[in-house]
This record gives C-alpha cells, structure tokens and sequence, in this order.
C-alpha cells in the first residue's frame, strides 16, 4: 500500500499558440488594474508587445531582470512598482525575470502572472531564489507561488536553439529528481514520467528544426509538467549539487543541470530503481545514466563543467559544501564520492 500526501496545484493555467492575447481577460479576472510588466533587457522587445496588448492597464516596465535574482535588482524593481503605484506584476520571460517577479510578490504582495518564454519552470513553483552577494538561498514560500500562468509556445520561437536545449533539460532534470523526491507523490511520478517522454520526444525535433511549431508545443508541454513537479515534492542531490556550482562558481543556470544529471543519475541510480526503470520508459536502454548522456550530447549541450568556467580546483571545495547540511537524497551523499562526480562532470567525461 502506497501513503502519501499530495498538495494540489493552485495556479492557474492557459496553454497554446496565440493565448498571449488573453492575457488582459487573465489581468482582469484577477482584478489587476495597474499592471508592471518585468523582463531581461534582451527581450524588452517582447514585452513591449504584451504592454500594447495591455493598454493602460500596463502602468510600467521594468526591464532589468537578471539571472539568479539579485536583491539589488529586487529592490530597485520594487521602488519602481510603489512609484508607479502597480497592484500587480507580469514576468515576461524566463526563470530570471519569473525569479524577479516572485521576489517582488514576497516583499510587497502584489499578485503575479507569468508568460514564460523558457523550459525553467519556475512559474510553478512556490521556490524563491535570490542572490546577496555571492551568497544564493532558496526557500519555498506560499506568497511566492503564480496566481495565473500563460503559456504561450509563440514566444519560445526565439528562444535560441542552444538555449532551448539546455533549458530543456533543466526540465528534465526537475522530472528526474521527482521520480524519486523523499515526498513520494504518485501524482507528481505520474507527471513526471508523461514529462520525460514529452521532452525526449521533442527536444531533438526542437534542437534539428527549431521552427517546428509541433515539436516546441510539446515540448513547453513537458516542462510545463516538470515545472509543476518540481513545486509538488522537494528535489535531490543533483539540485544541490548545481545550486552550489551556481552560488560558488556564477555557472549558469541550464547549463550547468545539462552537464550534471547524467552523473547525479548514475550515483542514484542503484538506490532508485523504480525511477529508473521509469526514465528508461523515455529513453530505452539498460543505463539511464548514459542515456542521457548519450542523449544530452545528441542534442549539442555542453559536457564538461570545466566549459562553463568552473576551476578544478573548485572540486574539493564543492564537495565540501554539498555535503556539509545532510541534503536528503536516495542514496547517502557521500564526500569521496561526490567528489569522484564532480571530476568527471568536471573534465565531460561519460557517468
Ligand atoms: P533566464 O531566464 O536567465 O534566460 C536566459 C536568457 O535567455 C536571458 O537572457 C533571457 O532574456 C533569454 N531568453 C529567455 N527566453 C527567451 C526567448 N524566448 N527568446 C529569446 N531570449 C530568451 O534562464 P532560465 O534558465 O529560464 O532561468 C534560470 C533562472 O531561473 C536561475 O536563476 C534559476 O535559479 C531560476 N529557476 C528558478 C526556479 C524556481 O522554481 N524558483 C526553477 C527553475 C529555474
């Protein structure tokens, strides 16, 4: 007999090609009359459109969304919001700006709505992350969570094809780790596994013909079910393991969960046998591990940390931090042997 607790999902969702359009029926229903809209300052372009779809409504844009949530940049943007007297906020973009809105909601609670424009998944999600410094911290607060999220597969057409891939398996990595969260959550499994074959299935069709409308539909479809997964039971040692490599070394976000699943997987693997013989469902094969491996290099992503600018002799100092606060994760995390992970990872070789 399975136990278990499940949490539903509150957040509201709109999928499909041109559903940018309904956005300002979505403001209205939420009873948003002075809207700031936010976004990196590569897509302001973007979010120019929506401000037009929003008339007056839209009472600003804050265009200076940064990867890992400064608070910095936080609390600029919300002197802007009290100047500009907003009731709400609308993160165009990906897991940057959707980070910068939720930082927003938390300190002033505004309501937020998100069209994200990439595989991240943070629009289903209660996780704030924010960077002081050097220092980055992670908590899951309710306030933080989307009242209305609106997925558009049109604004994922630019989103570069080598980004694409990368952030798709970002998503991946989000369905991994739910299929075997401490939480055991049957529907959450149930999500994840329908994530993993959506992803797999598309991903390659996204990174050989990045205009195939289909193959991007589905798979902002799967990232829409990791995404969720990843707000319904906590993540392992492979989300410990690239929040430090991130913190620690600045690596960036996607790529960095590119390099490292494939050897999280292997170090799991035999402590986890019903997630993988589901990740073996998406990509068949004896070895999950090097399935994706195999897989992720297909598609072009980076193999090696020591590509995204990690020094070797970060190595042991890494270790040291993942395992110094007892993460849970399926099998023990072990210093020796996270640290025999990070140097493969480190020097692209296979899990
Ligand atoms: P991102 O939001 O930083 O986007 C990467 C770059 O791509 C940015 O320059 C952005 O402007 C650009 N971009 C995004 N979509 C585009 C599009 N459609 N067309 C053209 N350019 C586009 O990257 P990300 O991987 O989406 O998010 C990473 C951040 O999100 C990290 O800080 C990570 O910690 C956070 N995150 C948080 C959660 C959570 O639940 N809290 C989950 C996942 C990621």
């Amino acid at each position: 007999m399975k136990t278990f607790v499940h949490r539903g999902q509150v957040t509201k969702v709109v999928f499909g090609s041109g559903t940018r359009s309904r956005i300002p029926e979505e403001a209205d229903a939420l009873g948003c009359r002075r809207l700031l809209i936010l976004c990196t300052p590569g897509q302001a372009d973007q979010a120019a459109e929506i401000r037009d779809l929003l008339g007056a409504v839209a009472v600003g844009t804050f265009a200076e969304a940064a990867a890992h949530t400064p608070v910095e940049v936080t609390e600029k943007a919300v002197a802007y919001a009290r100047a500009v007297e907003a009731d709400s906020v609308l993160a165009v973009g990906g897991g940057s700006t959707i980070g910068l809105g939720k930082a927003i909601a938390v300190r002033t609670g505004l309501s937020q709505l998100a069209l994200p424009t990439t595989y991240a998944g943070s629009e289903m999600t209660p996780i704030l992350g924010e960077t002081d410094g050097r220092r980055k911290t992670t908590r899951r607060l309710p306030e933080a969570l989307l009242k209305t999220v609106v997925y558009d597969v049109d604004l994922t057409v630019t989103l570069p094809t080598a980004t694409a891939v990368v952030s798709g398996i970002n998503a991946m990595a989000h369905a991994v780790e739910a299929l075997y969260a401490q939480d055991q959550d049957p529907v959450a499994f149930l999500l994840a596994g329908e994530a993993l074959d959506s992803l797999t299935r598309s991903l390659p069709v996204v990174a050989r013909w990045p205009d195939d409308g289909e193959a991007q539909a589905e798979a902002l479809y799967g990232a829409w079910l990791a995404g969720t997964c990843l707000g319904m039971v906590g993540m392992a040692l492979h989300h410990k393991v690239c929040h430090v490599l991130g913190g620690t070394f600045g690596l960036p976000h996607a790529e960095t969960h590119a390099v490292v699943l494939p050897h999280v997987v292997a170090y799991n693997a035999s402590a986890a046998p019903d997630a993988m013989a589901r990740i073996a469902r998406s990509l068949p094969g004896d070895d999950a591990a090097r399935g994706i491996f195999d897989f992720a290099g297909r598609l072009g992503a980076p193999r090696a940390l020591r590509d995204l600018g990690m020094p070797e002799s970060g190595i042991a100092q890494a270790a040291e931090l993942i395992v110094r606060d007892g993460y849970w994760n399926p099998r023990p995390v072990d210093r020796t042997l996270v640290r025999a992970l990070l140097t493969r990872a480190w020097a692209g070789q296979a899990p």
